[in-house]
Formats: C-alpha cells, structure tokens, sequence
C-alpha cells in the first residue's frame, strides 16, 4: 500500500491523532490509517490530566476541550473536583483532572488535524509495512501490528485480574464511589449509569462483555441484588502490563499503547499517550536521527514508572485480609504532606524531568501558560536567566551553553 504522506501513522486513536496534528503543524506531510470506519463508541477514559489540560492548551485548543467538557458535564448530578486517586485513594492534589470523555477528545483532535491538512483514511486495515513512506508510527493500540511487524519485543507480566467498565441503566440506586468487598472493588459514577467492577480471580474467558456478564460481577462484588435493565457501552480490562523494549527501530516508532500497556488505575494511560505523542512530534518533523532517539531515551523511563505504580494499585486493592492491611496504611501514609506531594505528581506526571543535558534544575522541566500553538520553541526568562522551551513546552537549556 502507498500512502500521500512523509510520514504514515497508524491507528486514529487519541494519540495517533494528536502526533498527526503536531506533525501537520511542523509541515509534514501526514496520512493516518485507521481500521475502524467511523469512531470506536466504547467507554474507556473519562477524564484528562491537569499537564494533559496545560499542554493542549499551549497548541490553543484550550476552548475547544472546554466547550467539549461543559457539554458533556451540563447534565451531571456531580460537580465535585478531582485532582485523581491512587489505587482508589481520593487523597491526591496538584493538578485537578478535567472531566472529557476519550470520544470527545477524539472528535476536538480529529477535527483539528483536518483543519491542519492531515488525511484520514478510514476503514483501512494495516497489515504490511511496506507504506511508501520515510517514517512509519504505530499507535495503533496495545495489540499492535505494527510493534508485532517490527519484531520489537513486549515484556512484562500477564493479566491476573478481570475488570469491566460500563455505562448502564440500573433498576435502583449504587452508592457513589469506591467500595472494596471481599470479592472484589465495584465503583459507580461520576458518570450518569457509569459502573466498575474488578475480580481478583484472572483474566476475563472472552473479550464479549454482555449484560448478564456485568450483572453476575456486580451482583458477586456487591453481594446485592442488583438488576442492568439496559447497557449503553461496556469493556473489559485486565492488568497485563508491558513495554515496547525500544520505541524505535529504524523508520518504525511506537506511541501510545502500542508501546505500553497496563491497569487503568489512577487514569494514566492517555495522557501518557498524549505525551508521547507531543514528545516526538517536532523530533520526527527534524527528520534529525539522534534527536529521534532521545524520544525513547525520553519516554521510555516515563512509562515504566507508570508500569510499576500501576502493579502496585493492583496489589493494595486486592480483596485478601493482608492486601486491604496495606492499603489501610498505605492510606494514612498518603496523609502525610510529602508523601501526598510525591504520588501525586507521580500519578498527575507533572514531576517529569528529561535530561536535556543541562544541569540547572527547571531545564527538562515543563512551562505551563505558554502559547506555542504554532509548534515552535521558544526563550523566555526564567530564573533571572535566559531558557530555551522546545516546542513540546519542555526547557532545553537555562543560562549560557
Ligand atoms: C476501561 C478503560 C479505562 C481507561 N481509563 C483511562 C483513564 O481514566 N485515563 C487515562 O489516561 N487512560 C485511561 N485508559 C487508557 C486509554 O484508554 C488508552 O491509554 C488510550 O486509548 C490509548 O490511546 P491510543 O491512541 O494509544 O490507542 P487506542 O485508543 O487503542 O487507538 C488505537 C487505534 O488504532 C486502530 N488500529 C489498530 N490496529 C490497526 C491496524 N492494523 N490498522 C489500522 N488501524 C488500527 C484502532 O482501531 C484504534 O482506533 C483506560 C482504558 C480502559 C480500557
């Protein structure tokens, strides 16, 4: 297959989206693949990071997510504010996440990329990688076909838990929140009808999620008698938790999914995506081969900090007396000022740092607040000294070279 564009991604998810706008807006000439022929409807994240928010912003789509938000939320019983929780700990703060539905964010990128010139072939299967173009982008998802075609390795660990997320009606009412039993975690809202339910026991027999599966789940965890009378969107979930080994090897690259899975604890996948995808944006449009691969030098030791703090949401919400001990005290401890400060960050990945070579401490660090919607860099004064922000908002270098 030949595509019109210098550089082919596959997959029109969320990340392969955004890193078709960055690149569009550095000038290159960008097609995107995508399987499906019109947007997946499946539930999956409903809410986007505090840096997630900053960085959309800085390429101006500020309004656009926040209209997208307001008209998803105008009908919402619920107005509390979240900055996220931490294995089900409602007690980090940072940032506050913004309430937007991975569709809706879906449709603000895919709208934009069109606005930038990117073509979007529909309902176009990828199966070779002989595209005819200089680079080829794999976001095509945790089953990547592009990663299996580049032989690049996935390690990690299998799934051991079955979880199911759903937007259902329900005959009665759920408690809002968290609640952990002794057969499992079940957890309802903040979404009208919205449902989660995790047993400890492997992974799910099918990927087919019915509504006598999510009713026996419910009913099992909750231990009460509860009746779905209809359901609008469902999926199940598993805490299989690997990493692409590299996120390049020769012209192919990974983001998003494609070069990481694990648990959606602590709602940090997307956004990890999300970033991936702003990172290697203006790299690739260089077409500057080392620079391309500070993007796994970069992003690589960001995801596996997210691969482990997810395996260990796994193991404080296990059902078993000892697991509900630790996360007692895992809980108090999160009182504790500078441990609160630390996961939250961890959690929010606003702690990042990338080693831009230059020693002073706010180089590699990101820039809220700045306009960068034309995707350059920029200098700006920071510390009384001269810094140079690369166009993903990160500082490159403070003070003299
Ligand atoms: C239940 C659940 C809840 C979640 N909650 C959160 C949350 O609260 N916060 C958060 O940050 N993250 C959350 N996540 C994670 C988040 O949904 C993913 O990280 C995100 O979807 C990754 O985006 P992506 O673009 O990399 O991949 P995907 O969204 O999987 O998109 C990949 C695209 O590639 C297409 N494709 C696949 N193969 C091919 C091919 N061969 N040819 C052409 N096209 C192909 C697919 O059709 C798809 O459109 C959740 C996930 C789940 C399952």
């Amino acid at each position: 297959m030949k595509t019109s564009g210098d550089v082919t991604i596959v997959g029109a998810g969320p990340v392969g989206l955004l890193l078709a706008c960055e690149l569009a807006l550095q000038g290159v000439r960008t097609t995107v693949l995508e399987r499906l022929t019109t947007q997946a409807g499946t539930i999956k994240a409903q809410m986007i990071s505090g840096r997630t928010v900053e960085m959309l912003a800085m390429r101006g789509l500020g309004p656009a997510i926040d209209a997208a938000s307001a008209a998803e939320t105008a009908n919402l019983a619920w107005r509390g504010r979240t900055t996220g929780h931490f294995a089900g700990l409602f007690k980090l703060d940072g940032l506050e996440l913004l309430m937007l539905t991975q569709q809706a964010l879906e449709r603000v990128l895919e709208a934009r990329a069109g606005e930038l010139g990117v073509e979007i072939r529909r309902g176009v299967e990828v199966t070779d990688l002989d595209l005819g173009s200089e680079y080829v982008i794999g976001c095509d998802g945790g089953r990547s076909t592009v990663r299996k075609l580049a032989g690049i390795e996935f390690a990690g660990t299998g799934p051991t838990l079955t979880g199911y997320q759903a937007i259902v009606d329900l005959d009665g009412e759920l408690d809002r929140g968290w609640h952990h039993t002794p057969t499992g975690v079940y957890a309802s809202g903040p979404l009208k009808g919205r449902i989660m339910m995790i047993e400890y026991d492997g992974p799910p027999a099918t990927r087919d999620v019915t509504r006598d599966t999510l009713e026996a789940s419910l009913r099992r965890i909750s231990g009460r008698d509860v009746h779905i009378t209809a359901v609008h969107t469902a999926t199940s979930w598993t805490d299989n938790t690997r990493q692409a080994t590299t996120y390049r090897k020769g012209n192919v690259l990974l983001a998003g999914d494609a070069a990481h899975v694990h648990s959606p604890f602590g709602g940090q996948g997307l956004n990890l995506g999300l970033q991936d995808a702003m990172n290697l944006g203006w790299k690739l449009a260089t077409g500057d081969s080392a620079l391309i691969d500070t993007y796994t030098a970069e992003r690589h030791p960001v995801a596996d900090r997210v691969l482990h703090n997810t395996m260990a949401q796994v193991a404080l919400t296990r059902p078993d007396p000892q697991a509900r001990e630790l996360y007692a005290l895992f809980g108090d401890l999160l009182d504790l000022p500078d441990v609160k400060r630390r996961i939250s960050a961890m959690v929010q990945g606003t702690d990042i740092r990338y080693d831009t070579g230059c020693a002073h401490p706010l180089a590699g660090t990101f820039v809220p607040g700045l306009d960068l919607s034309d995707g350059k860099g920029t200098t700006i004064v920071l510390d009384g000294e001269e810094a140079t922000i690369r166009p993903d908002g990160y500082v490159e270098w403070v003070g003299a070279r």
